[in-house]
């Protein structure tokens, strides 16, 4: 095995003293490498997501993309051979269970539109594969407590696409909150939105993505809320604003604002939007101090300061560093800082059905 020095040399990372992250382990993740061992990972749904996850893929050192399921023979023609994937570990949709039978499959990352992620990701379980599955986890949180159980009952894991989960900024925030830089958090505020294109395409039909832009870009302020406040809510309020209603029909949001409460007494006030482009920001307040963040969650490079200076980090494409660090915890048992689990995606869901649940109600709903 290589020397921390040895790989440092080896990775040309001879920069560390350009970042500034007091909190941060040392570069424990994907930079160390306990071991060789490399997850095998196939894709399924070889969409736009799909196509910027195995690009990212090619970086990393302990996971690797060495198969595809899909259901258009001219995408699997060209990801083989640009990917260098044998025919063997290539499926589609109706025979994609064989999986069980080869042994060159660790995982499937499954990104499909939110409709699919539930069957499918059972399906994988049940064929004895660890599964990674895209957010929303599922289209509620029945849906997704199915699939955990699923996963559980099967022995694999299951890890949901969390990629700021890993980023190196949004990580050094969360550990100075958690080490009470900013005083006791009081207030998040987490603005989340883009205008959305085609009015035809899976995204704005509810029957395959579940609801509109709560489900797809939202829950990046739902789950922030969650890791930069280091609690979980009780309560939620919500209202729905529809400017549009021909492009976003019945059961598709278009703009939802909404608050959560926080037992140590913290609220959040969110934005989630398919009409508003440049929203991406998140915003933390404290009796001692603040943080900042814009972009947030957007593919980077993030950018984020506090009111004791800005914080810098080297970019790194999210989905290499979530990849190599998906693969620790599948093959190393390594603990992430913040949790990107089964439970964790279930979390989300549930906050997500009681925003819908308040919108439709006008009630404030309260959270287990
Ligand atoms: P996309 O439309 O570009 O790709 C979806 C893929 O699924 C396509 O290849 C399509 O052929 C395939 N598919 C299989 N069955 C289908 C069906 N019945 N109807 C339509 N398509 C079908 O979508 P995308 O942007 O790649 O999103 C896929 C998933 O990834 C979504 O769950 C989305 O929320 C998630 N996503 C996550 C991030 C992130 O940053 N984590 C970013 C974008 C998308």
């Amino acid at each position: 095995m290589q020397t921390r020095r040895q790989f440092i040399q080896k990775a040309g990372l001879t920069t560390l003293a350009a970042v500034n992250l007091p909190f941060a382990e040392s570069f424990s993740g994907s930079v160390f490498p306990k071991e060789d061992k490399v997850l095998r990972v196939a894709i399924m749904g070889l969409g736009s997501y799909g196509t910027r996850v195995a690009e990212a893929m090619q970086d990393c050192k302990r996971a690797k993309l060495v198969g595809v399921i899909s259901g258009t023979p001219s995408k699997i023609e060209s990801w083989k051979e640009k990917y260098d994937i044998p025919a063997k570990n290539c499926y589609n949709y109706e025979n994609f269970d064989q999986i069980k039978d080869n042994p060159d499959i660790d995982a499937v990352y499954v990104i499909t539109p939110n409709s699919l992620h539930k069957p499918y990701s059972i399906r994988v379980a049940q064929a004895g594969k660890h599964v990674i599955c895209e957010k929303p986890m599922a289209l509620n949180a029945a849906e997704g407590k199915e699939m955990v159980d699923a996963c559980k009952k099967a022995g694999v894991h299951l890890l949901i696409g969390y990629r700021m989960h890993f980023e190196a900024k949004t990580l050094e925030v969360v550990k100075r909150q958690r080490a009470g830089q900013f005083g006791k958090t009081l207030f998040f505020q987490g603005l989340s939105g883009f205008i959305i294109g085609d009015p035809n395409q899976w995204r704005l039909k509810k029957e395959l993505s579940g609801g509109g832009s709560m489900m797809d870009i939202g829950i990046y302020s739902v789950n922030g809320a969650r890791y930069m406040l280091g609690e979980e809510p009780t309560w939620v309020t919500a209202q729905e604003v529809k400017t549009d209603p021909v492009k976003f029909k019945e059961g598709v949001d278009e703009t939802i604002t909404f608050q959560m409460g926080f037992p140590s007494g913290a609220v959040a006030s969110c934005l989630s939007t398919y009409s508003l482009n440049n929203l991406d920001k998140f915003f933390l307040n404290g009796t001692k101090g603040f943080a900042e963040m814009q972009p947030s969650t957007g593919y980077g490079p993030i950018q984020a300061w506090t009111n004791q200076g800005p914080i810098e980090a080297e970019h790194i494409t999210h989905q290499t560093t979530q990849m190599d660090e998906m693969a620790q915890i599948i093959l190393d048992g390594k603990k992430p800082f913040i949790p990107v689990d089964g439970e964790e995606g279930l979390r989300d869901m549930v906050i997500i059905d009681a925003i819908y649940e308040a919108v439709r109600t006008g009630e404030k709903v309260k959270l287990a």
